[in-house]
């Protein structure tokens, strides 16, 4: 893992010297702490308008799940992008943020009866789960029109990827309609027949772990069945919905194959979804986020334990849950640095980095070589902008971190803004009933 002198390095380096500096990140005030680099979110949000073609009609939504933040998500929508919402948090994010409904999808397979309403009310797009749940929107229908973009979301059944609890395209996956299960595609033929308020189609094949090929493959099953709907019914698909998806390279700084490799791979693979027949929805969360963002905590203590070094840091479970519980599947970079927030020199040795929490499989990383901590050091945990800190796990009653936007100036100037304020023990006793 080469990180140490490449200008995401670099970049790295001055936003924590600057937190430091700033009084964001310390020992007597902040032992953790997160930060969301805005201009990176910026260019990334370009990278992804600039990789599909001019030619097409394009909502790209963000998965609001990857960072639910309301300040990211009105960021976001200040660079043009819509917003996907699982459920009613989410889309009352959302609409915090100021998107419009008809910029909003909800997904989500358990929606209630009252969700559904809202939404429909609202004109936010919905995609359907299930059958049942197309009975219920029928249902609220047939009491008030809407203007809703309804869909259907299709389990094209591809397979899964790398990380199964990842992969919502696999043949048993609890999410969208089993293209493939006997008699549902005369049933999905059936329902469009019978709604013609239903004019698109949704997949989403996993996030993480799913190859491009695979993503592709899912999109071109979605894709044949809107054009089988066409040809059958004579009323064309308006859209597809092709979900998000595109992984992250959590082993480096080098970009991994982005936005434009995917399109390419899209052109290839299926045509028909750039020849203008349909309009398409995007919902890209991880590959927005991720990389623009790290989380640093400042190491309490160290110890030996049966000749092993440990570090006893302030960021365990509670903003990294995925790494802690699925450690071989979520592995994160681990960087070390002295309390000024400038690199830790010195010869790497085995040690774990542990967290506050009290369950012993706490661990960020365990045996990483890094240079020795000693108590004041800073580890930072790199590339969690998205499913890390904006979605704490509120085991032990740890307080959720600080989250800070950053910018920086021509001349090298960071400047912070909040995205979250840390919560003060107060805010823990509130949500536990004290
Ligand atoms: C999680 C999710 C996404 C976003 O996935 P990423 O891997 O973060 O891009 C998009 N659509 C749906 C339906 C999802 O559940």
């Amino acid at each position: 893992m080469t990180h140490a002198n490449t200008s995401a390095a670099r970049r790295r380096e001055s936003i924590l010297r600057a937190a430091v500096r700033q009084g964001l990140l310390g020992p007597d005030h902040a032992v953790l702490a997160a930060f969301v680099d805005l201009d990176g979110v910026a260019a990334s949000v370009r990278a992804l308008h600039t990789a599909f073609p001019d030619s097409v009609s394009v909502l790209h939504t963000f998965a609001a799940k990857a960072n639910c933040l309301v300040p990211v998500l009105r960021e976001l929508r200040a660079l043009g992008m819509g917003c996907e919402a699982a459920g009613a948090g989410e889309l009352a994010q959302a609409l915090a943020a100021g998107f419009a409904p008809d910029h909003i999808v909800l997904d989500s397979p358990a929606k209630t009866r009252a969700e559904l309403a809202r939404a429909l009310e609202l004109g936010v797009a919905v995609n359907a789960d299930s059958f049942q749940e197309l009975d219920r929107i029928e249902g609220i229908l047939t009491r008030r029109p809407s203007s809703s973009r309804i869909g259907v979301r299709l389990n094209p059944q591809v397979g899964g990827g790398d990380i199964a609890a990842m992969s919502t395209a696999t043949a048993t996956s609890k999410f969208g309609v089993a293209l493939d299960d006997d008699g549902n595609r005369r049933r999905l033929l059936d329902a469009y027949r019978a709604r013609p308020w239903l004019t698109w189609v949704h997949a989403h094949v996993g996030s993480q772990g799913c190859s491009l090929d695979l993503m592709a493959e899912g999109v071109a099953r979605a894709v044949d069945f809107a054009d089988e709907v066409g040809r059958t019914l004579g009323r064309p698909v308006t859209g597809i919905d092709i979900g998000g998806g595109l992984p992250v390279d959590f082993e480096g700084d080098d970009p991994p194959p982005g936005f434009d490799a995917y399109v390419r791979r899209l052109q290839d693979r299926v045509p028909r979804l750039f020849g203008g027949a349909y309009r398409i929805v995007t919902e890209f969360g991880r590959s927005l986020l991720a990389k623009n963002g790290f989380t640093a905590a400042l190491v309490e203590y160290t110890k030996t334990s049966g000749g092993r070094r440990v570090a006893i840091t302030h960021a365990g479970a509670q903003v990294a849950a995925r790494t802690v519980f699925m450690p071989s599947a979520w592995p994160l970079r681990i960087t070390a640095h002295g309390p000024d927030g400038g690199p830790r020199t010195g010869e790497p040795v085995p040690q774990d980095i542990a967290g506050p929490c009290c369950f012993a499989g706490d661990l960020l990383a365990s045996a990483r070589p890094l240079p020795p901590l000693a108590p004041g050091d800073i580890v930072a945990l790199l590339d969690t902008g998205a499913y890390y800190s904006s979605t704490p796990f509120h085991y032990n009653s740890l307080p959720d971190p600080a989250v800070h936007g950053v910018r920086v100036g021509p001349g090298g100037e960071v400047v912070f803004e909040p995205l979250r304020r840390a919560e003060t023990l107060d805010d823990v006793l509130a949500r536990t009933g004290g």
